[in-house]
This record gives structure tokens, sequence and C-alpha cells, in this order.
């Protein structure tokens, strides 16, 4: 337990110093990638377990009081409601790396935004429904992971 605490403390100081000290853009790529792999190679998700960033910030703002709020965690839940966010999500990131390719500067302030503002959105859900609801329910690249894993059962069922 305290070595998996070291292991997400270790990844989000690593996101902050890529993105915030040494101002990389491809940050985020860098932590797709690693959840990527892992997820891969565990057949599980054990980079949100583990070590996904966002799930520490979560976790340490979290003060153990769900408001509840179930209308919007209805909202929250609904299927079209995920797939619009998705969208949002991957066309902005889409629409960022096409139109500022040439600019790492533009680049690395969008994507800081996209970061910041799904932390942001994050929080506030958590605040007002409850404890990692981002997790649970919209979280565009949590649901890429979730999609990794069921295909991977899959394949392994039919083999
Ligand atoms: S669901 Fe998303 S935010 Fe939550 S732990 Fe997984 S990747 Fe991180």
């Amino acid at each position: 337990m305290i070595q998996k605490q070291h292991y997400r403390t270790a990844a989000l100081v690593s996101v902050f110093v890529l993105m915030c000290m040494f101002r990389l853009w491809y940050t985020i790529g860098i932590i797709f990638a690693a959840g990527l792999i892992l997820t891969l190679k565990d057949r599980r998700r054990s980079f949100c377990v583990d070590y996904c960033p966002m799930a520490t910030v979560q976790q340490a703002v979290y003060r153990q009081k769900d408001p509840g709020h179930d209308r919007l965690l209805a909202l929250l839940q609904r299927r079209w409601f995920k797939v619009l966010v998705a969208i949002g999500f991957w066309g902005y990131l889409i629409a960022v790396l096409i139109l500022f390719r040439g600019d790492p500067q533009l680049l690395w302030s969008s994507l800081l935004s996209l970061m910041l503002g799904s932390m942001a959105i994050a929080l506030i859900l958590q605040s007002l429904v409850r404890k990692r609801v981002w997790c649970s329910t919209i979280c565009p690249y949590g649901k890429v992971l979730e999609q990794v894993v069921t295909i991977g059962r899959r394949s392994v069922i039919k083999s």
C-alpha cells in the first residue's frame, strides 16, 4: 500500500516536472502511452488504480463527504452524455495537435488547458456528487482503457 502511494506520488511529480518545468507539450502523450502499456501488460486498469495523476489529486482532496446530487449523477451516467464528453475531449485534442502543430508554445498552453480543465471538472464533480465520479462515469481516457481491457479479455477467452 505504501509502495503504491510512492508510485502515485512519483507519477504525479513526473507529470508536473515534464509539463510545468520542462514545458513539454507531449507530456499528455507520455501519460497516455504509459497507461496503455500498463493496461495491456496487466490486462486490468492498473494505470487508473496505481498511477494516474488525476486520480491521485482527486484522492488527495477528497473529504469523505458525498453530497449525492442524484440528478447530476444520472446525467453523468447517460450514454449520450459520455459520448458528448468524449467527442469534446478527443475533438479538442486532435484539433489542437493539427492546428498548432508548428508552434510548440501554443501546443503546450492548449494541452495544459485541457489537463487543468479536466482536473478542475473532475474536482468540481467530486465535490458535488461522490468520490472520483469523473473516473467512474465520463473520463474519456478511462473509457479507452476500459475498452482495451474488454478486448484483451475477449481475446483471451477466444484463444
Ligand atoms: S478514469 Fe481517467 S482520471 Fe480516472 S484514474 Fe483512470 S485515466 Fe485517470
